[in-house]
């Protein structure tokens, strides 16, 4: 943070970021986020101390830095339910229950300063960079947040229920920064309502003794008489999740990758395990290696069949055998898209979602042993969407696919146009450019945004280029809904 405003301030800042560039040193450039939190087993609660060192990445002089405050979704008098209405009974099994997030003290580079909350929903903490304070491009700035999270008894990413507590979404995050402004995109009861930057972590959790912890960073544990403290540590992942609960864990290595499968009852653990290693290793053979040094699957209670984490996901435990091996495979297809290669999952849903029931079909043309037959699984999705583009007759639905989250009327609308039509999509650019240049372009799309975030204009321009086609009416014509080959 600097207050001084020359034009020769501006010339040192590009100077040292030269420099940066040139020293190699990029893993610096990111923002790091230092937490220490305690978890209260009785009051389901979790206080904690965080410290944010906010790296200025966005080309923009900032006078303030907004974050989510996603657990602010899960209180009674929130304005949006993280739930929707017809899976209300099967979130709340014991009732509804509700949570949130109290932020106590902020602070920046040490001093306190006021606690703003804003956004559609309260859901932004604003910290002002103070008068005439003034972030350059470059700098970086100390934030400091004490909050405390009560976690509500609901089978979603932020809650608790039987002998599992999920973790999700659950510290306040950064925006992304673009075209002039923070993205404070409010949150959505379908989708992943979600958009950040790649950070480093480093997390300090106490648990009560004999509690298992999952989560997206390389763990140790040290055990005390009461509690046992975990330090979880993460490089360059968008986002942070942890699972704490009376776990099992199964391990394996694959690829130099350490793959742990957390459960508290499954009779096919190994074969989970397996899936797991099955899918690093494909998708790493097809897209380009993983990244990180480890990667976990969890099965847990959740309302939906799974949710992506960077290095952790999470699989309902009220998954059926073929439907869990599936929401598995999905899941770790995720970690290249949308994990290390990001998208603004609020906007375009179908960049992620898309990709990773395409990449779920590959899986299964490259193992056999699955027994599923990945054009017959095509063709059952292309039945489906003709269910669907039939209803939008007769309902008169939109079927275009470049809408945010609460643009579609509902569920059912959002998982048509992102998952099954998007799947469709990439299925059909794949039968007109090939194969070859087909994985090409995934792979130049995973090499050239790793780490990043990606607009829909570059992945397509990394098919373009592999296929030397132009494309973008190829994509315009899915995305905006006019491909009517059913009409
Ligand atoms: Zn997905």
């Amino acid at each position: 943070m600097k207050k001084l405003k020359s034009l020769i301030v501006l010339l040192v800042v590009a100077l040292s970021l030269t420099l940066f560039a040139c020293s190699n040193e990029a893993e610096e450039q990111v923002s790091v986020y230092k937490i220490s939190a305690v978890y209260d087993e009785q009051n389901h609660t979790v206080t904690a101390e965080m410290s944010l060192s906010y790296y200025n990445a966005t080309g923009s002089v900032l006078d303030e830095v907004c974050m989510h405050l996603y657990p602010a979704f899960f209180r009674e008098d929130a304005r949006f339910s993280p739930v929707p209405d017809e899976l209300l009974s099967t979130a709340y099994p014991c009732g509804k229950s509700y949570g949130g997030i109290e932020v106590s003290e902020v602070t920046l580079n040490g001093q306190k300063i006021d606690v703003v909350i804003s956004g559609e929903d309260d859901d932004i903490l604003v910290v002002k960079l103070g008068e005439n304070g003034e972030l350059y491009p470059g700098e970086r700035v100390t934030i400091g947040v004490n909050f405390t999270l009560t976690i509500p008894q609901v089978n979603h990413r932020f809650g608790y229920n039987g002998r599992t507590v999920n973790l999700g979404n659950w510290y306040p995050v950064a925006c992304v920064y673009e075209d002039g402004k923070f993205v404070t995109d409010t949150y959505c009861e379908y989708g992943d309502p979600f958009y950040s930057e790649c950070a480093n972590y480093e997390i300090s959790l106490s648990v009560p003794s004999g509690l298992a912890v999952a989560s997206t960073g390389e763990t140790s544990k040290s055990e005390g008489d009461v509690c046992d403290l975990f330090e979880l540590k993460a490089s360059k992942v968008r986002d942070f999740a942890i699972v704490i609960g009376e776990m099992k864990m199964l391990g394996a290595r694959v690829n130099g990758v350490d793959i742990n499968y957390y459960y508290t009852a499954d009779d096919n653990a190994e074969k989970t395990l397996a899936c797991a290693s099955d899918a690093i290793k494909t998708f790493s053979n097809l897209f380009g290696k993983y990244p990180y040094p480890t990667y976990s699957v969890v099965r847990t209670h959740f309302l939906h069949g799974g949710m992506e984490y960077p290095a952790l996901s999470l699989i309902s435990d009220a998954l059926n055998d073929s439907l869990f091996t599936e929401a598995v495979i999905h899941e770790t297809a995720h970690q290249w898209w949308y994990g290390v290669v990001g998208n603004n999952e609020v906007k375009n849903a179908w960049m992620d979602e898309g990709l990773s029931e395409l990449s779920t079909g590959l899986f299964y043309e490259q193992n056999p042993s699955y027994g599923v037959d990945a054009n017959k699984r095509l063709a059952d999705a292309l039945g489906a969407y003709i269910i669907y583009f039939d209803d939008c007759k007769a309902n008169a639905r939109d079927d275009s696919m470049n809408r945010s989250l609460g643009e579609y009327k509902d569920t059912f609308e959002y998982t048509y146009c992102s998952y099954v039509k998007g799947e469709l999509m990439f299925s059909s650019l794949r039968t007109v450019i090939g194969n070859d240049d087909f994985i090409n372009g995934l792979k130049n799309y995973y090499n050239g945004y790793k780490f990043k975030n990606a607009k829909p204009d570059d992945l397509i321009g990394c098919f373009e280029r592999t296929s030397a086609r132009p494309l973008k009416s190829f994509f315009d014509a899915w995305t905006e809904g006019k491909v009517k080959m059913f009409a």
